[in-house]
């Protein structure tokens, strides 16, 4: 998967512009925007839901999927927040909680490593 600042750029404008167009910002403060969030995520997770994992419809995922980044965007815009930069800082810190000689091949909690 390739992905740039400028990929990143593209969505958030055309995530903001959907929402701007629609006059949808005075509904989108922080709190119900990580609720809306939370339910997208349950939505994804209904879609794996009295089935075997390999059995869940593909459509669905995408679609979930792309509702959960819409509101993580959301998110980030709200707060002006750079995603490049947190997504690289919480793998940063991952690697840390993780280290390869401990975690590798383990599905173990970094406290219990
Ligand atoms: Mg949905």
């Amino acid at each position: 998967m390739k992905t740039n600042k400028s990929d990143i750029m593209e969505i958030m404008e055309q995530i903001v512009s959907f929402t701007k167009e629609r006059d949808w910002d005075q509904f989108h403060n922080g709190k119900d925007l990580a609720l809306a969030l939370s339910i997208e995520a349950a939505e994804l997770n209904e879609a794996f839901l009295w089935k075997k994992a390999e059995e869940v419809n593909i459509e669905k995922i995408k679609e979930e999927l792309a509702d959960i980044f819409n509101y993580a965007f959301l998110i980030a815009n709200k707060y002006d927040l750079d995603i490049k930069k947190i997504i690289s800082d919480k793998i940063t810190n991952n690697a840390n909680k993780y280290p390869i000689e401990k975690s590798k091949g383990s599905a173990r909690k970094y406290t219990e490593l």
